[in-house]
């Protein structure tokens, strides 16, 4: 409780961002601070090994600012998913949808060795179509999901629910 009330002190609402109507939840304020993001840092990491995960997938762009260090930390290494056209090489890519149109994520083909035990790691898990897609993607290219970890869940999305289905066994933490 005492690690939540630093980490929600330090993410701020931001009214009609990105468009009208929309409360984004911005984190900047929490990367800032050195107190409050070595203790995510540390507890992402705590999960990391909780999980018993051989690699840690972050996702583009947040999830890699919360994702590495928190690999590094756990003794773990790093893999990136990113937006379509970004990895060198050959890609698996997985579409979802967006509220207008859709959007596509990838993941290196050798990103994993078959089995690699994976906890994929984002900032904030709205209606949960990203994170959807990535446990996916981690699939397909070989990987067994272990967990997935958030910094915020904004649970009025119904983020969770969707994502049921893809977690399968794999728990669902959000900070
Ligand atoms: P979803 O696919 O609807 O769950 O949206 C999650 C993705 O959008 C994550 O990669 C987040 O980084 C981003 N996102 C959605 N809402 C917010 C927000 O309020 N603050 C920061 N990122 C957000």
């Amino acid at each position: 409780a005492a690690l939540s009330d630093l980490l929600l002190s330090r993410i701020r609402d931001v009214a009609d961002y990105p468009k009208p109507g929309v409360m984004f939840k911005d984190i900047t304020p929490l990367l800032a601070d050195p107190e409050a993001f070595s203790a995510l840092v540390d507890a992402l990491a705590a999960l990391c090994r909780e999980r018993g995960a051989d690699k840690v997938v972050g996702l583009e762009a947040r999830g890699f600012i919360l994702g590495a260090p928190a690999a590094a930390r756990a003794g773990l290494g790093f893999v990136p998913v990113r937006k379509a056209g970004k990895l060198p090489g050959a890609t698996f890519g997985q579409t979802y949808e967006l509220e207008y149109g859709t959007a596509e994520i990838e993941v290196l083909t050798d990103a994993f060795v078959p089995g690699d035990k994976v906890i994929v790691i984002d900032d904030v898990l709205a209606t949960g179509g990203t994170a959807e897609a990535a446990l996916e993607l981690v699939r397909r290219a070989g990987g067994e999901v272990v967990g997935l970890a958030v910094l915020l869940e904004l649970g009025f999305l119904g983020g969770r629910d969707r994502l049921a289905k893809a977690l399968g066994d794999a728990p669902l933490d959000a900070l």
